[in-house]
């Protein structure tokens, strides 16, 4: 199945001389997919994220994220289509200074009706699979950064999104940290999470099945790493 679809998407922001940030840009995200986005600045990657983590619509053109196309959502509609299909996660992690790890982690499921005693159950065994299971009563002010990403991640998987988008994820960690994320994402991409990750660096890019290089709002070329594919 498909987690993610762009299909010849235009997004024209017309503040004076219109600017075409995304032009004519189709994609197919297959669940399961581990995909990275790279590209100058400017090339369109923010507002690619923007779209498919239902934050915005397309000017032209369809994306359908978990089946629904999100251009004929309501903003209540997609907001509640994010909320449970798009798991994000940020260079600077945005946890919720005041909120300990379980509770941050058991957020994004206030919208769905499970009961407290589940959500946190959920919310435990995420921050288990991710290493945290000692730290569950932690403030992000006592975690490492390498540790905030994990709950960050942990937040993320708990809805079981159809995909999940990272904008820089390890952008503010130390090279041995960075690593320990990335074996993360390798380890939920196998038990079948649906990746989607911007990133500036090659090494993190080359984590994913394949690269999409963004231009002047274009896919420039689609780079394929795994198997006898090479580029095309
Ligand atoms: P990164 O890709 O690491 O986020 P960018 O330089 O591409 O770095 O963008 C940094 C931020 O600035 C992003 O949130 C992006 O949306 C925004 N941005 C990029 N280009 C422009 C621009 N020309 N005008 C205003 N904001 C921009
Ligand atoms: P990237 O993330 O690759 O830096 P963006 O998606 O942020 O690229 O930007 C693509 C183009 O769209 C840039 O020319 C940028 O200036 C323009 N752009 C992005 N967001 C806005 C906005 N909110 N209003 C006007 N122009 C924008």
């Amino acid at each position: 199945g498909t987690a993610v679809s762009l299909s010849n998407v235009r997004k024209t922001y017309r503040i004076g001389e219109p600017v075409h940030a995304l032009d004519g840009v189709s994609l197919e995200v297959p669940r399961g997919s581990y995909t990275a986005i790279m590209g100058p600045s400017g090339s369109g990657k923010s507002t690619l994220m923007n779209l498919v983590g239902c934050l915005d619509t397309p000017t032209e053109g369809t994306v359908v994220v978990g089946g629904r196309d999100v251009g004929t959502l309501s903003d209540r509609e997609r907001t509640r289509l994010r909320g449970t299909e798009v798991g994000f996660v940020f260079q600077t992690f945005n946890l919720m200074p005041r909120l300990n790890a379980v509770e941050n982690v058991a957020l994004p499921q206030l919208f769905q009706s499970i009961d407290r005693d589940e959500r946190r159950e959920r919310a435990r065994n995420l921050l288990e699979r991710v290493g945290l299971g000692d730290r569950i009563d932690h403030m992000p002010n006592e975690l490492s950064g390498g540790q905030r990403q994990r709950v960050a991640l942990a937040r993320a998987l708990v809805n079981d999104p159809a995909i999940v988008l990272a904008d820089e994820p390890s952008g503010n960690l130390d090279t041995d940290t960075e690593a320990d994320i990335l074996d993360l994402f390798d380890e939920f991409h196998e038990g079948g999470t649906t990746m989607l990750v911007v990133t500036h660096e090659r090494h993190v890019a080359e984590r994913a099945d394949r690269i999409i290089h963004l231009l002047d709002g274009k896919i420039e070329r689609i780079e394929e790493l795994d198997g006898a594919g090479g580029s095309q």
